[in-house]
């Protein structure tokens, strides 16, 4: 479970904090995987656990959220060179805009502000002289906002970036991937498949903000490919879980054949495709190493 691959994760702490991985480190954690595990395309993980197929001993499939240019730049060039297919969930919404997912919008404004406090929709005030209260004030922030899709999502989160006086510069748009270099994703025996409109909490949305998310995101990304989108990813911007029996419902419908979510683990025979664990990436060699033995012991136990 990548997100972005850069030569300097330090550069954007502020906006993309935990999510990047170094190049140095992507290239090594490829080579492991290349070396000792054994890289699959996603659409066979399907027929494994609906039970039609079986799978290489110590199978993994990598995977990137959000669409970021990064993962065509930097991570595409290293993935080809080792043979490994990969499946990229983009963010409709944040290609089509130029602007990055909304929890690095609001992390960089809640970071960079200058004024002394913020005071939330119900009356409290944050002090925004100590990190420990920002960060709060964030994480308060995000729980309310992940709720929100589409339009009010936006509007919620340009009122936030006024009241902060700190908005991520416009510029920070070219840092998500374009259509064009999708496409050639796509060309190169990649997967593309949809991280939503707007990357809300699928779970917390009304049911008509939902079925938006789903089908729209699917309907902007076909008609952009020419081809059929057949997988989905959960986003997890806040609150806990992302998904539900209603959501799986709702995938179901829109017509994707997997999900993925964020939830730790190995995908074993029998599991619903619409809810398919994933693995944390760790930002070193023997983390990932580690991650991926002990999901592989969980499986066999
Ligand atoms: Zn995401």
């Amino acid at each position: 479970m990548y997100h972005s691959v850069v030569e300097d994760p330090g550069r954007l702490a502020d906006s993309l904090d935990g999510i990047s991985h170094s190049r140095q480190v992507f290239e090594e954690q490829m080579e492991l995987l290349a070396r000792e595990f054994h890289p699959i395309p996603l659409d066979q993980v399907r027929r494994f656990v609906l039970g039609h197929s079986n799978l290489p001993q110590r199978s993994v499939v990598i995977s990137f959220d959000d669409g970021y240019a990064d993962n065509y730049d930097i991570a595409l060039p290293i993935l080809d060179r080792l043979g490994i297919p990969s499946v990229f969930y983009v963010t409709v919404d944040c290609v089509e805009r130029r602007t990055m997912p909304w929890p690095s919008r609001l992390r960089y404004s809640f970071r960079r502000t200058k004024k002394k406090s913020w005071t939330d929709p119900e009356g409290k005030r944050w002090s925004m002289e100590k990190a420990d209260s920002r960060e709060q004030a964030f994480l308060t922030a995000c729980d309310r906002v992940c709720q929100l899709a589409g339009t009010a999502l936006e509007n919620c989160l340009t009122t936030l970036e006024e009241e902060l006086d700190a908005k991520l510069p416009n510029d920070s748009g070219q840092l998500m991937i374009t259509w064009e270099q999708i496409r050639n994703l796509a060309r190169r025996g990649h997967i593309v498949g949809s991280h939503t409109m707007t990357h809300p909490n699928m779970a917390y949305l009304r049911n008509e903000d939902a079925t938006r998310e789903f089908a729209d995101s699917k309907k902007r990304i076909e008609m952009q490919m020419n081809a059929p989108i057949e997988h989905f990813a959960y986003p997890c911007p806040a609150l806990f879980p992302s998904w539900s029996q209603e959501t799986v419902e709702g995938s179901r419908l829109a017509g994707y054949q997997t999900a993925v979510t964020t939830n730790r683990g190995p995908v074993r025979k029998g599991h619903e495709p619409l809810l398919l664990n994933r693995v944390p990436p760790s930002k070193t060699i023997d983390g990932l190493r580690w991650n991926l033995e002990k999901a592989f012991a969980e499986r066999a136990g």
